[in-house]
């Protein structure tokens, strides 16, 4: 479709099937929409999106779809793709009961008594496809569970020296993930072939940290989309914001739109580590200093205790330093040593 070399209309008086349950399965399913086609999209798993055998696409594309008149056939699988003369025909479809076990691997039942049919002209696959197994497994790749056995820090086989692995082919995911990768596995490769320490220097150790409950975390608008007449086309759908929301927007990255400690600028390398800043209760004297200085209104107050004490809110903190330059009774730090920024606050003051 992006290199433009399918015609509009493709599908017209078409019944389109497409079978998978994902985002990719909706992207199909939605731009077969686009070309026409009478779209009906098929899955294992059920509706409840929060069971364990709920539907992995997200709301958005769901509700997407069926708003644009694309029906749902829910916990169904294909037993036989019936075809006549050379074309295909029909699904026959099977009850799927579960689509993972117990130990959350994908191992989906079916219950062969339970069969429905399923008519179409055109069979689209979107269930998520994988590399060759075969070839990792001849290639000696694969650990006991059948998996690529890859050093996550440099991005080479545990299995065999000089193979390197990412990107989708190591973990499905997005294609930041994918970039991330191909960076990390570009570094060890050069590493390799000058015969440099692969993982010198490149640590990257952390543990995740629980996002903190925000008292008054402020939500972006939201959005809203063209009516279904006229969205189906390939042009954007999403309305864009108005003048008035794209400020609000701004000024929520300023103020309160926060660093989600999500550690992507550490595995981009842009900063060696994201620090915590820590306030200690005992050296808090109330004054609140801190409170007022705060460049993002992420700290306020602690009164659950005997005496009042100043409370950071992680979600909103930019880690600026402000705050610990400021405390006079030295109660606020950053992890370790005095980062840089801090040390740039306190010659500013
Ligand atoms: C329909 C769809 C929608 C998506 N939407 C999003 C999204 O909105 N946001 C997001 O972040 N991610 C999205 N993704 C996921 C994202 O595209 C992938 O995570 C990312 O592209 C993975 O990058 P990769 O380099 O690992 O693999 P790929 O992009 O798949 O690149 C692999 C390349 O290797 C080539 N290749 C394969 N075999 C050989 C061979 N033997 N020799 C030489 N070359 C070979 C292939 O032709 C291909 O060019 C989507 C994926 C799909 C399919």
């Amino acid at each position: 479709m992006n290199h433009g070399d399918v015609p509009p209309g493709l599908y017209r008086g078409r019944r389109v099937i497409v079978i998978g349950g994902g985002n990719v399965a909706f992207d199909v399913a939605r731009t077969a929409r686009r070309l026409e086609g009478d779209v009906t999209v098929l899955c294992l798993e059920n509706e409840d999106k929060s069971s364990k055998d709920g539907i992995p696409a997200d709301v958005e594309e769901i509700e997407g779809a069926t708003q644009e008149g694309i029906d749902i056939v829910y916990s169904r699988g294909v037993a036989e793709v019936v075809s006549e003369e050379g074309s295909f025909k029909k699904l026959r479809l099977v009850r799927c009961t579960s689509v993972f076990d117990d130990d959350g691997r994908f191992n989906p039942r079916f219950d062969p008594n339970d069969v429905t049919y399923l008519e179409g002209d055109v069979l689209l696959i979107a269930i998520g496809q994988g590399p060759e197994r075969t070839f990792f497994q001849h290639e000696g790749l694969l650990n006991d569970k059948g998996r690529l056995d890859v050093d996550p820090l440099t991005l080479m086989s545990n299995r065999r020296k000089g193979v390197f692995i990412g990107g989708d082919a190591r973990r499905i995911g997005f294609a930041m993930e994918a970039m991330s990768d191909g960076l990390a596995a570009a570094e060890s490769i050069d590493r390799y072939i000058t015969g440099e320490d692969l993982k010198a220097g490149r640590g990257k150790e952390f543990e995740r940290a629980a996002i903190p409950n925000s008292s008054s975390y402020k939500a972006q608008p939201p959005l809203s989309w063209a009516p279904v007449d006229e969205r189906l086309n390939f042009e954007p759908y999403e309305k864009p914001f108005t003048l008035e929301e794209v400020v609000e927007e701004a000024r929520r990255c300023l103020s309160c739109g926060p660093c989600l400690g999500c550690k992507g600028c550490v595995a981009l390398n842009l900063q060696p580590e994201i620090r915590e800043i820590q306030l200690s209760r005992d050296r808090c004297s109330g004054c609140g200093i801190c409170v007022g200085l705060c460049p993002y209104d992420a700290i306020g107050w602690d009164e659950s205790g005997e005496k009042r004490v100043a409370s950071i809110d992680m979600l909103k903190c930019k880690r600026c330093g402000v705050c610990v330059a400021a405390c006079p009774s030295g109660a606020i730090s950053i992890e370790d040593e005095l980062p840089q920024s801090v040390e740039g606050v306190c010659a500013s003051l």
